[in-house]
């Protein structure tokens, strides 16, 4: 089978909420979203989708994955989408790093892969564990009384993980986690996200100061070692996130024992290739993950559900379905949280078809 054509949509997704908001005063009201079609001469086409969580927050911003795609499609016409990791290396001779523009094109490879096989991606990931699998629900950053407001509606959508958005000033964090545990039920988790915002002094103040509650700490400084000083005076579950990119700093922090659990992200890792050989090492190494990716919409969602849904379950500490966040839908097919748990679907490939007619025409196109 050959790679013949590659095309990308630019797609907006607004929030539901009307605006997402993390550490630094970051904010997002309307996700710029690219997906991808590899068309091949079987007949088959698989669809992929990239959305970085804004310019400002990993390496990786909307216009640079189709800049990208343009600079990459060309080395991947005549290739074989089946033989992924071939292609994955062809791809990183082809164009060094940004493995955010290699994510979309991996995952539309895996999804011809899936239709050809006539099987579902999670079933080529690995295998299907369990019947669904359960879900964060990020609470954007507010005045700590109006984010443990929000506890009480997502638990009635079935969330029974909240990952609680801090990284502001230190004083004001504490009152949140304070606000946000109080709301919390027997069975419930909690995560403090800080998405790198504290300088190591507030973060050693925050987790000091709540040391009586059960919190998970997420990411709280920019850097790795940043992190790792905090976590050496932390006696809370630790989550590495945003410094976690590539197996190499996965094995150095499993020998540092610098994290309980990490964040594979897909985008960061460069698609379900490289994302499912770092949830393969974790698990492993004993390390308990949260699967997800930058953020998207349902194709993204459906990529991270065969992702989630191949990880033996007590290795998935939790997942999450963008798809639920936004008001456009992008894909038929995509899973759909139901008691706020999520399933990959049965059919082959990821089991999406793309909505030609929200997608619009295409902004890149590429043949041999
Ligand atoms: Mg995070």
């Amino acid at each position: 089978m050959k790679i013949t054509r590659i095309l990308a949509w630019r797609v907006d997704l607004p929030l539901r909420e009307g605006s997402y908001k993390w550490s630094g005063g970051k904010s997002v009201s309307v996700f710029d979203s690219t997906v991808v079609a590899v068309e091949t001469d079987a007949g088959l086409t698989g669809y992929g989708e990239v959305c970085p969580l804004g310019p400002f927050y990993l390496p990786a911003y909307a216009a640079g994955a189709r800049a990208g795609m343009i600079e990459l499609a060309p080395h991947l016409i005549g290739e074989d989408p089946t033989q992924l990791a071939r292609l994955n290396r062809t791809m990183d001779a082809a164009l060094q790093g940004h493995a955010y523009v290699k994510s979309a094109i991996d995952i539309a490879c895996w999804d011809i892969l899936g239709q050809a096989a006539g099987l579902p991606v999670c079933v080529l990931l690995g295998g299907r564990y369990g019947d669904n699998f359960g879900l964060y629900r990020a609470i954007s950053q507010e005045a700590p009384e109006a984010m443990a407001a929000r506890v009480a509606g997502y638990r009635a959508e079935g969330y029974r993980r909240f990952q609680l958005k801090v990284g502001g000033d230190p004083a004001v964090d504490v009152a949140r986690i304070r606000a946000v545990a109080a709301e919390l039920e027997p069975g419930d988790r909690l995560i403090a996200d800080a998405n790198t915002g504290w300088l190591m002094h507030d973060a050693l103040r925050v987790v000091a100061a709540v040391r009586d509650i059960d919190v998970y700490i997420e990411q709280p400084c920019r850097t790795y070692e940043e992190c790792l000083t905090v976590r050496r005076h932390c006696d809370h579950p630790f989550v590495l996130d945003e410094c976690i990119d590539a197996l190499e700093v996965l094995l150095r922090g499993h020998a540092d024992r610098a994290m309980d659990v990490v964040n594979i992200k897909i985008s960061k890792f460069g698609g379900l290739t490289k994302a499912r050989q770092a949830r393969d090492l974790c698990v492993a190494l004993g390390v308990v993950m949260t699967i997800e990716d930058s953020w998207g919409g349902d194709i993204v969602t459906a990529a991270i559900a065969h992702l989630a849904h191949s990880t033996p379950s007590e290795f998935l500490f939790t997942t999450t379905d963008f798809n639920s966040y936004v008001t456009v839908s992008i894909a038929e097919g995509a899973p759909q949280r139901v008691n706020g748990r999520l399933a990959a679907s049965p059919r082959p490939g990821l089991g999406i078809k793309p909505k030609m007619d929200v997608l619009g025409a295409p902004v890149v196109e590429v043949t041999g």
